[in-house]
């Protein structure tokens, strides 16, 4: 049986850190404050808002929410924005996509300082993610996947780790973060020949692929980590998720896996609220 690395471990672990943080930003005068920005009304936006206002609370940060109208226009969604950005209150900005397809989203995007773009939506920060540089953020939910390695101490130095999946949310900028931290990184995408062949030499392989239970027993070997970051419908148990590893197939093969639910996706919140805290931390340095 493998170990299951549930997400709430690193989770609980990252709140209490941040609590902490929080605290000591307030004493010293600044509340730390997060920005949300929402354009209609999505159930998983406004569900997903409701947890990230919920985990404001318990850290000690404020939630300044913006709902816009779906018939905003753009230069009212710009002029929007960049108002929050411009705000000096504000340490970090979250913002829902994909937005409605009348809306340009990247030059909406484009309006959010780097320094308060704790998601990464921005060119800016992704060159800096690309670039090794550390006073940018990366995206919360390749930065989950790198806090449930480090805290569950599976070393990346020298290790061959292979992501599936190349997109610039998950897989791409998982890989820089990968490679900066010494491992040897190999990206496999939908046109990658003999995926099984590749996966099976992996020491930790990563699935951010998005097809349910794609990643079947073929694709592992004793002795690896299985990071699943899909989040999918489960084909065979309606309403309820499944991830990108067909886990009752690879769980009794492999050493270590994180489940789905339960996994990757609990831990982005409590990254999205440390990256708060360390863009307010930068804002209190000036
Ligand atoms: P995406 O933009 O659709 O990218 C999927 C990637 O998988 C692409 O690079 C694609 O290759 C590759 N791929 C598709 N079919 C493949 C196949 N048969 N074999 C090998 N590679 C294949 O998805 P994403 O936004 O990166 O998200 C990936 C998964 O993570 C989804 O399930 C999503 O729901 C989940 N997710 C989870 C969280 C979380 O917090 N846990 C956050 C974000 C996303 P090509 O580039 O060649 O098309």
């Amino acid at each position: 049986m493998a170990n299951l690395f549930k997400g709430k471990d690193a989770a609980n672990q990252i709140t209490e850190e941040n609590i902490a943080r929080a605290r000591e930003l307030t004493e010293a005068g600044h509340r730390p404050t997060l920005a949300v920005i929402r354009v209609g009304a999505r159930p998983d936006d406004v569900y997903y808002e409701g947890s990230i206002k919920k985990n404001c609370e318990k850290t000690g940060i404020r939630c300044l929410a913006t709902e816009l109208p779906l018939d905003v226009s753009q230069a009212e969604l710009e002029q929007t924005v960049q108002k929050v950005s411009d705000d000096p209150t504000v340490d970090g900005i979250f913002f829902f996509s994909p937005l409605p397809k009348n809306l340009d989203e990247k030059a909406a995007r484009a309006q959010i300082r780097v320094e308060k773009d704790i998601d990464s939506l921005t060119m800016g920060s992704a060159a800096k993610v690309f670039a090794g540089e550390t006073d940018g953020f990366a995206p919360c939910t390749p930065t989950a996947v790198m806090e449930i390695l480090r805290r569950q101490n599976i070393p990346l130095k020298g290790k061959n780790v292979v992501v599936i999946g190349r997109s610039l949310v998950v897989g791409k900028p998982l890989a820089m973060l990968l490679l900066n931290e010494h491992a040897t990184v190999t990206i496999c995408h939908s046109r990658t020949v003999n995926l099984p062949e590749i996966t099976r030499r992996a020491d930790i392989l990563i699935a951010a692929v998005g097809r349910p239970k794609m990643v079947g027993a073929e694709f592992v070997r004793p002795g690896q980590t299985v990071i699943d970051v899909g989040i999918n419908a489960d084909p065979d148990r309606p309403g309820k998720m499944c991830g990108d590893v067909d886990f009752a197939a690879v769980e009794p093969i492999v050493e270590n896996i994180t489940p789905v639910p339960g996994g990757v996706g609990s831990v982005t919140t409590a990254v999205l609220m440390k990256h708060t805290l360390t863009a307010a931390e930068r804002n209190l340095k000036g």
